[in-house]
């Protein structure tokens, strides 16, 4: 390790407070920032998202695009102080990085090596940096996979990270993602800088926090707790419970309709129906679909007054729509549906608990493991 300074334990790395509650600061042409609450951002989105600079006046066209950094005071802009943090990575893998990352980086660099000659005084590896960030950061990760990509219903774990790593060795300041993407970084990039480490602005995940592309080797140690971590979960009220097989019961009525209609697709009584329905624009099958939905709609509803009090508007507008192709992938029924909900919902307001989880490493496939070095 060429560090200069004495790198963490995991038991002692210090967390740093985890609030799905933020708002944003948005760059004006001026230079400056103007605060942006999440409510604020989701009222005038579909409008013109716009909001008059608090110090020119100007009107901001907001975004991420132009989301600046919350706190300009961050302790993570402290190089000696980062290695002192626990940094969190969201991933699919129960072993990330995959044990045989660094053996199969080394094993192409050798490669390389032989083919090239060090002529050129470098290696053309391209193998791309990792990436870790706030707990917040590595949360809204996942749940931007859940929706975006095919993984509405992969297994999820969550990476509490200690990581050994020189102050000289990570880049002063931060890097405007916006500008020069940090995510897509290689190892030779970050070497050619003559970095361990890339601090940039996430304008992904936990907008206008801090997040770090890593080179493999600075990784310390790993903690791992798959989530959700089901016994965080809040139980359901039992006004709550009640409702819920009302809505149940509701759907089921529902979708005993709709199978119906599909029977009688044929009969007199359909051709009847399809005739009245030519005549007022409205199917039943269609009705009994969106029957369907709005009644998802208000189980969602009903949840995320109990489950995601106190959560961003936004935040929980992406765990829903994360949630909701979680449930259309699986078919879950409403009880499955409202477990997994309350069970991930946790994630969200309870952080300091799965923080002590992750740092305990209790469980079945939880445990610290040290990282693989080159
Ligand atoms: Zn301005």
């Amino acid at each position: 390790m060429t560090n200069d300074q004495q790198p963490a334990e995991s038991s002692d790395l210090q967390e740093r407070e985890a609030r799905f509650d933020y708002g944003f600061r948005m760059k004006c042409d001026c230079g400056e920032l103007s605060d942006l609450s999440a409510a604020g951002y989701i009222e005038r989105e579909s409008l013109d998202a716009r909001i008059a600079c608090s110090h020119c006046g100007t009107s901001i066209h907001y975004g991420r695009a132009v989301a600046g950094i919350r706190d300009r005071h961050d302790p993570a802009l402290d190089n000696s102080a980062v290695a002192r943090f626990a940094w969190y990575h969201s991933s699919t893998s129960p072993d990330w990085p995959s044990p045989d990352y660094t053996s199969r980086f080394a094993a192409r660099v050798r490669e390389a090596e032989l083919r090239l000659g060090h002529r050129y005084g470098t290696h053309i590896e391209r193998a791309k940096a990792l990436h870790v960030g706030t707990y917040e950061a590595a949360v809204e990760n996942m749940l931007r996979r859940m929706r975006d990509q095919d993984d509405a219903t992969s297994s999820f774990y969550l990476y509490r990270v200690s990581l050994g790593i020189s102050a000289g060795r990570i880049n002063d300041g931060y890097r405007e993602a916006n500008n020069e993407p940090a995510s897509q970084i290689s190892l030779d990039e970050l070497q050619a800088l003559g970095l361990d480490a890339l601090r940039y602005l996430n304008t992904h995940e936990a907008i206008g926090s801090l997040s770090l592309a890593i080179h493999p080797r600075v990784i310390r140690s790993l903690q791992v707790v798959p989530l959700p971590v089901t016994d965080l979960a809040a139980p359901q009220p039992p006004a709550l419970s009640q409702r819920l097989r009302e809505l149940e019961a509701e759907l089921d009525s529902l979708q005993a309709a709709a199978r119906e209609q599909l029977q009688v697709r044929d009969s007199p009584l359909q051709a009847l129906r399809r005739r009245m329905s030519e005549r007022t624009g409205v199917t039943p099958s269609t009705t009994a679909v969106e029957g369907e939905w709005a009644l998802w709609e208000q189980v969602v509803a009903e949840l995320s007054a109990h489950h995601l009090h106190g959560i961003s508007p936004l935040v929980q507008r992406d765990f829903c729509h994360a949630l909701e192709d979680w449930r259309r992938s699986r078919e879950a029924a409403m009880d499955e549906f409202a477990s997994f909900f309350a069970a991930l919902a946790a994630t969200l307001t309870r952080p300091s608990d799965v923080m002590q989880r992750l740092a305990q490493g209790t469980g079945p496939a939880n445990g610290s493991r040290g990282s693989t070095k080159l």
